[in-house]
């Protein structure tokens, strides 16, 4: 058993909109066992959507149309839907009531324009909608399940639960075929794509493995995503746990947590767990990792706090970066992360203190410093301050989310006992031969 996921409206094929529905109602099919075989997206015109029904039902068996119930004249999803079926839209006596009780229980009378709401296709039955005014529609056709539910994501969501997911759970059964998909993210930092698909393998990359591995980049986060399909939830977990351990073998350090877990998260709880405080030093990245670690509910045990030193006379009057150093070196210089980080530590009384200063762009790169040149400062309490010089890639953007989380995910490193050397966008420098 399969779905087709058919996304309704002009917003969402313009890209107004970014079509949420789609993915909520296929990750939710996939918990149940139902595997998603394609999302349509079709502009409000009534030929084309009649058409994408028709090819759907043919290619799945479950078909979730949502948008395009409204009462206004863009809103063409029951009559495509009456066309692809071949029969007329008739009125449904109990979706008219449910609509004036809708109306009746806010004190307003119902325009005339939403009885066109209460009317299905001929053979279609329609769905009640405690949450709004569009009733659903669900109808049968070419042997697929078709269920028509509102746009609007809050009324989507609970039209699916109530009754797509019902119907398919029923309908799995009766077939016999019980399946069950798990899936997880394992979340690593510091490392590009193809070097975690490296360390991690052919083998456990193949595309006929189950459960299935495969990467995925997001704002410097690469995740390694893990789908587990067997026949019970037992097993499903069993080949789940068992994979996961082989990641965790191969990406070693580099990961910092699973699913939702932030990077900022895995941060303060090691530093939690190993009873360090922090403080930060920041040029080119104006407070970011501050506000990354004070993100975090429950930082106050570990943050100490923090200085945003842009210019060189605040870094000279704030931090006590030593003018020759700032003169003979430049602001964006391994010496001048190090003595950030160094009197950091030392000013907020903390166990460690990180600094970066570097070159966000697009402007103020040269031939030696390119834009996304950045020096990382990590300052020990009675240990040797260590200096990385990151080289990182994107835009103005990209690199200070990038040297943020460099120096979020050095922060956890050290926390954890462990060598920066995991951290491969940085090579260490050292200040005093640089
Ligand atoms: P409709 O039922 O087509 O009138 O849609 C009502 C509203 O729901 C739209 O204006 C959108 O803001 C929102 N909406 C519709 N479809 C989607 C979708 N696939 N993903 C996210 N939001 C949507
Ligand atoms: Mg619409």
């Amino acid at each position: 058993m399969r779905a087709i996921i058919l996304a309704i409206g002009d917003e969402l094929a313009l890209g107004q909109t970014v079509d949420t529905n789609s993915a909520w109602a296929s990750a939710k099919l996939a918990e149940l066992g139902v595997p998603t075989l394609k999302h349509m997206t079709v502009a409000d015109e009534l030929g084309p959507i009649t058409q994408a029904i028709e090819i759907a039902a043919r290619d799945a068996d479950l078909v979730v149309i949502s948008g395009g119930l409204g009462p206004t004249e863009d809103d063409l999803t029951r009559q495509a839907l009456a066309d692809a079926l071949g029969r007329p839209l008739v009125e449904d006596a109990d979706a008219l009531t449910a609509l004036r009780r809708w109306f009746d229980g806010r004190g307003r009378p119902m325009p005339d324009r939403n009885r066109h709401q209460a009317m299905v296709p001929e053979s279609a039955s329609a769905i009640p909608n405690p949450r709004g005014t569009a009733p659903g529609i669900h109808a049968a056709l070419h042997d697929a399940d078709i269920f028509c539910v509102p746009g609007v994501p809050r009324e989507m969501r609970g039209m699916v639960e109530d009754a797509v997911l019902p119907h398919a759970r029923q309908r799995l059964d009766a077939a016999g075929v019980a399946r069950v998909i798990l899936t997880t993210k394992v979340n690593t930092f510091g490392a590009g794509e193809s070097h975690v698909a490296e360390l991690l393998g052919p083998e456990l990359m193949h595309r006929d493995r189950n459960p299935k591995v495969g990467t995925t980049v997001a704002g410097g986060i690469c995740s390694a995503r893990v789908r587990s399909e067997f026949a019970s939830a037992n097993q499903a977990q069993r080949e789940l746990d068992d994979t996961l351990a082989q990641i965790h073998d191969r990406l070693g350090h580099l990961v910092f947590g699973r699913d939702n877990v932030a990077l900022q998260q895995a941060t303060v709880a090691a530093l939690l767990d190993a009873g360090l405080t922090v403080a930060t030093a920041e040029s080119c990245t104006g407070g970011m990792v501050a506000s990354m670690l004070t993100d975090v509910a429950g930082s106050s045990a570990a943050v100490r706090g923090g200085w945003v030193v842009y210019s060189n006379d605040l870094k000279q009057s704030q931090l006590d970066v030593d003018p020759d150093t700032l003169a003979a070196h430049g602001a964006v210089s391994p010496q001048v992360a190090d003595q950030l980080a160094t009197h950091a530590l030392a000013k907020a009384d903390a166990d460690l203190a990180v600094s970066l200063t570097g070159i966000a762009g697009p402007g103020g790169g040269t031939l030696d410093k390119p834009v996304g040149t950045v020096y990382l400062g990590l300052a020990q309490r009675g240990r040797p301050t260590a200096v990385l010089l990151l080289n990182l890639i994107g835009d103005r953007h990209a690199v200070r989310n990038r040297a943020a989380k460099c120096a979020l995910q050095a922060l956890r490193l050290t926390a954890l006992g462990q060598p920066l050397d995991t951290l491969q966008w940085g090579q260490p420098v050292d200040p005093a031969t640089a």
